[in-house]
């Protein structure tokens, strides 16, 4: 049939985080109140001082970028990186996409084709094996569990490896279960992994979210041994507030920035050059504003992981850093919705949307099946009242 879409995407799921959020904002629009512990992103706004940045960048951008981004930008991003991170890259080796999801997308179709096997520790990002199944390649996924801290091991990884290898993506701090490895959990694995030829993706997005003393640690400073394998993903969404300027980037062996360079300039030609010097901006600038969305952050964490351990039925672990809590929600099945008796985390993410107009994400999408994820990137107020509505409709519940 010459009008048929292509097959590729058959395998392909929608995005769950982006069909919740949706879902909320359709909820909105009719006029129901709703609690938003759907999305990923920090509610604050963007920094005056990047918005200051863009302004006076509205009258110089008008043109072209380079393809993988400005020099400004990448010479802020090796700036960044040396600061937050300890380690230093050279700008050649840095490729600026339309946020990390962009810059995740063009490194599985740099590296991805079928026949390989790309390890992804569950609970995972929901757009890392959907991206790994767009190039035809097949996610390995690696269950871990809550009372390790939903990190993997060296030893479960060592098992995941296969011939077939092509890569592994390592979240750090996690999304969805907000787990975070140390510096000697991370060269754990890295052990391993220098006895492999395979690439490394870490997407450390959440590196500057980390609460109660627990320190980021970059895999590319714990093992700087993986060399040309390594690709660290990185971008200003979650530390500047900034996901809607969609700026992201890889730093990768200068080899692979060049693949990257190929497949950029035959598709965005560059990212928005407004929002590269906003970037720029937000990356050199003060820390005050980081600082402080890192406080209110880490103070909305201990309500949220109370509030949900607060309930009946509901078991929440203190995550380490990014902002989200993962519970396990399994206690809460058997209570009557409808015609319907609640038996699974999707059911129950339905149930409290419908009852007390919580949105959070059932973690099925996540590889997480009988918990939920809630975004706690909302005020203390919002998680108080939509917790305790949520504990009071546990209590009144109808069982079977
Ligand atoms: N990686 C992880 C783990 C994320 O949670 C997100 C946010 N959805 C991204 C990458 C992509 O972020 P962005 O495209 O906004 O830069
Ligand atoms: N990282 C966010 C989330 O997981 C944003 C939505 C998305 O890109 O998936 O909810």
């Amino acid at each position: 049939m010459s009008h048929a879409f292509a097959q590729r995407l058959d395998a392909v799921a929608p995005s769950a985080t982006l069909a919740m959020t949706a879902k909320a904002a359709e909820l909105r629009a009719a006029g129901r109140k709703i609690y938003g512990f759907g999305v990923g992103e920090p509610d604050f706004p963007t920094p005056e001082y990047v918005q200051q940045a863009a302004r006076e960048a509205v009258a110089k951008s008008s043109h072209y970028t380079n393809v993988v981004g400005t020099p400004e930008l990448r010479a802020a991003v090796c700036e960044a990186t040396a600061r937050d991170r300890g380690w230093t890259p050279s700008p050649d080796r840095v490729c600026v996409g339309v946020g990390a999801k962009h810059v995740l997308f063009n490194l599985a179709l740099a590296l991805f084709e079928a026949g390989d096997e790309v390890i992804i520790p569950a609970p995972y990002w929901v757009s890392y094996p959907e991206q790994v199944r767009l190039f035809g390649a097949t996610p390995k996924i690696v269950e871990t569990r809550a009372q390790d801290g939903w990190r993997l091991s060296a030893e479960a990884l060592r098992a995941a490896l296969t011939p077939r290898t092509k890569a592994i993506i390592l979240c750090t701090p996690s999304n969805p279960s907000g787990a975070a490895y140390s510096a000697e959990e991370l060269r754990a694995l890295a052990e391993v992994l220098l006895g492999h030829d395979c690439f490394v993706i870490a997407d450390e997005i959440y590196g500057e979210l980390c609460y109660d003393g627990f320190e980021h640690h970059s895999l590319a400073k714990v093992a700087p041994e993986l060399g040309e394998r390594l690709v660290i993903v990185d971008g200003v969404s979650k530390t500047y507030a900034m996901t809607g300027w969609r700026i992201g980037w890889s730093i990768s062996s200068a080899a692979l920035a060049k693949q990257i360079a190929k497949v950029q300039g035959q598709s965005t030609t560059n990212p928005t050059a407004v929002a590269q010097a906003a970037a720029a901006a937000a990356l050199v600038g003060p820390r005050d504003e980081v600082h402080r969305m890192r406080e209110l952050f880490a103070a909305r964490r201990r309500r949220m992981v109370e509030g949900l351990n607060a309930i009946p039925g509901v078991s929440c672990d203190m995550p380490r850093g990014a902002f989200y809590a993962l519970p396990n929600v399994e206690g809460l099945y058997g209570i009557r919705h409808g015609d319907k008796l609640l038996a699974s985390a999707a059911d129950v993410s339905l149930w409290q949307l419908d009852v007390c107009g919580i949105a959070a994400v059932a973690g099925e999408p996540f590889g997480a099946p009988g918990h939920i994820r809630y975004s706690y990137a909302a005020s203390e107020s919002q998680i108080d009242e939509a917790l305790t509505a949520l504990r009071a409709a546990v209590l009144d519940a109808e069982r079977a």
